[in-house]
């Protein structure tokens, strides 16, 4: 991971158990990792290695849930060999239930503002938006273009490619 989290994001994190008694709509997520279709949603940290959090995998929303996963082990985690998982730096802490995928994951009302996409297409730079989550496929050219990087609560940003 090129981004990892600072130590004070880090030390910004409930201790594992702490939220015990927070119900799941408004347990805080503090740091979203992703990768392709793949996201890992962080409310509780032990300090050391486990996060406790919510994680879907391949877009599943079906199998996603709540439950525990390693830094370390994501840290490891290479696609292909080249993409790695990344921590999204323009994640804004808030509750679970204002986090698009997850609602949907859990089958709660969605958020307000969701989380929408712009991306450039790499071949011929049109410009497509997006559901978060959603395969995106360029309408000119049809190349089918990764999802990198998230927007959310109203604006928009530049999705990069690779
Ligand atoms: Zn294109």
């Amino acid at each position: 991971m090129w981004n990892k989290p600072t130590k004070e994001q880090l030390a910004s994190i409930p201790e594992l158990y702490r939220t015990e008694e927070t119900p799941l709509k408004d347990k805080p997520i503090y740091l979203h990792f992703f990768i392709g279709n793949c996201d890992w949603y962080v409310s509780e940290f032990d300090g050391k290695d486990v996060f406790w959090g919510f994680a879907i995998l391949n877009n599943d929303f079906q199998m996603s849930e709540w439950g525990y996963f390693s830094f370390h082990d994501l840290d490891e985690i290479q696609v292909k060999g080249i993409f790695e998982i990344e921590n999204d730096l323009f994640w804004q802490v808030r509750p679970a239930h204002q986090v698009e995928r997850i609602c949907r994951a859990q089958g709660w009302p969605l958020p307000e503002h969701q989380d929408i996409l712009e991306i450039e297409c790499p071949n011929c730079k049109k410009i497509t938006r997006s559901g978060l989550g959603e395969e995106i496929s360029c309408p000119e050219c049809k190349v089918i273009i990764l999802q990198r990087s998230i927007s959310y609560q109203g604006g928009f940003r530049h999705g990069l490619y690779s």
